[in-house]
């Protein structure tokens, strides 16, 4: 008899893996106004049972999102990469224009993110691409797919998935 194939997924959301951030993504050609979301991060991971039972352990997956919360929370998320924004690092912050605006922020209010655009879809990538090494990395684990969820408001969310 063939083995049947069977999906565990484990997941982590909510309660302290959340963050408070500003941002202005920019979207055909404008940019929008500087505003703030609290964001929700969900993250899935799916795998094979590992010894006792496990796919792993939910403390350790808590801890991995809760540091990016961290890094993150109260903080103004830049996109560095922008293809639309003017992007000028200073000794001591970093000064943003986007046609007559201007902006200006010290350097320990702001997470550098190498990425185009702070959209949920980016930013859920780049936090895929954070935790897939460190995942990897784990000794007996028996993952096969991340997915990374991150909310910016109730109901309104971008999913990024990458394999182990
Ligand atoms: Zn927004």
């Amino acid at each position: 008899m063939p083995r049947m194939s069977v999906t565990r997924r484990v997941s982590v959301e909510r309660n302290r893996l959340r963050f408070a951030a500003a941002h202005m993504a920019t979207f055909r050609g404008t940019c929008e106004p500087l505003h703030g979301h609290n964001y929700d991060i969900f993250l899935e991971i799916e795998g094979d049972l590992a010894e006792d039972a496990w796919v792993w352990d939910f403390g350790e997956l808590k801890r991995l999102a809760r540091e990016l919360a961290e890094a993150l929370d109260h903080k103004f998320l830049l996109q560095r990469e922008s293809r639309h924004l003017r992007i000028t690092e200073l000794d001591d912050g970093w000064e943003i224009g986007f046609e007559e605006r201007v902006y200006r922020f010290p350097k320990s209010d702001v997470a550098v993110l190498p990425i185009d655009n702070t959209t949920v879809e980016r930013l859920s990538e780049w936090m895929a691409g954070q935790l897939a090494p460190v995942l990897r990395s784990i000794e007996g684990g028996k993952f096969r797919r991340l997915t990374v969820g991150l909310e910016e408001m109730p109901g309104q969310a971008g999913w990024y998935t990458v394999d182990l």
